[in-house]
């Protein structure tokens, strides 16, 4: 089966008026696929509705010949997801958990059963900690225990959404890790706020605002383009203004408590400003600037 996810003008305006998408339309093969945007840009809702939780207003998903937003039970059978909010009850053990899961995504052997939790427990590295109350994890240990659950059944579209926002960098390691074990013949979308989750794990990305996309390409093709067209240069915070209305400043940042800004121009801006060996953060910020997508359409 050919398991491209392809999203095509989808839209969805809330009760309150808010356009939270905008013909939106992506093509996303197999392999990790991220979707960057600032809070409020409208991953939940896509990811929502990828995952046949609510309607979109007007147009089309299909995963390989699946109808999407149609073909809800299929959909639901070959899919693992994390949502944002993974509640868990607290008085129950990992293991008993993820087992009551498993039934309920169909897998009615208990020999069989027994099996497949024992072995997503070894590969979340919670095995160890099975019997312990879902209550006493850690962040990252709970953040796994959600992948653990998502992979139940074989899925063949996992999302993840936003799944680092509250984890330690050594529990974000770990859950990169476990992310990147995931096989490459399926579509897994990892939603974030955090450019690094995106430039550490991603061979494709999009970036979307306000529900609308702004870009989709490859990390690290976008990131060379960009080469030679981002300069730096330290200021003093009061100056900030001043280089704001005379340069393209795409993003400030504080380090060691000095402000540096980051400027896009073609050439180097003057003879006090560095080149910069340009991130997935300089896409980013200047995609959310308009410059990238300016480019394009010039
Ligand atoms: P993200 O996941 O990128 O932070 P969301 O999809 O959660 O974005 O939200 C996109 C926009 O839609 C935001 O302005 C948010 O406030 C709004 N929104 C999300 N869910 C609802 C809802 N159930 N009712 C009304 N507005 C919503």
């Amino acid at each position: 089966m050919s398991n491209t996810l392809r999203i095509e003008g989808l839209s969805k305006t809330y009760a309150n008026g808010v356009r939270a998408l905008q013909d939106v339309s992506l093509t996303i093969p197999t392999g990790m696929f991220g979707l960057l945007g600032p809070n409020g840009a409208g991953k939940s809702t896509l990811m929502r509705t990828i995952a046949t939780l609510q309607e979109a207003d007007s147009g089309s998903i299909t995963l390989g010949q699946l109808d999407v937003l149609r073909q809800k039970d299929e959909v639901r059978r070959i899919l693992g997801y994390l949502p944002q909010e993974f509640g868990v009850y607290p008085r129950i053990s990992a293991e008993t958990m993820l087992d009551h899961f498993a039934v309920l995504k169909g897998i009615v052997n208990a020999k069989e059963r027994k099996e497949v939790v024992a072995a997503l427990l070894r590969r979340t590295n919670l095995y160890e900690k099975r019997k312990q109350n879902l209550g006493t994890y850690s962040g990252g240990m709970r953040q796994r225990f959600g992948i653990a659950q998502a992979l139940l059944g074989n899925p063949q579209l996992i999302i993840v959404d936003e799944p680092t926002a509250g984890l330690d960098p050594g529990e974000r390691v770990r859950f990169h890790n476990l992310l990147a074990e995931i096989g490459e013949n399926v579509v897994v979308i990892l939603s974030t706020h955090i450019v690094e989750d995106v430039s550490d794990l991603c061979s494709r990305m999009a970036i979307i605002a306000n529900g609308q996309v702004l870009m989709t390409g490859d990390p690290l093709q976008r990131i060379q383009d960009l080469h030679g067209k981002i300069w730096r240069r330290t200021i003093d915070k009061h100056e900030l203004e001043h280089y704001q209305s005379a340069y393209q400043v795409i993003s400030t940042r504080l380090i060691g408590g000095r402000t540096v800004i980051h400027v896009y121009s073609d050439v180097q801006p003057d003879s006090s400003f560095g080149e910069v060996p340009t991130s997935l953060e300089d896409v980013y910020f200047s995609t959310l600037n308009g410059k990238v997508a300016e480019e394009k359409a010039a």
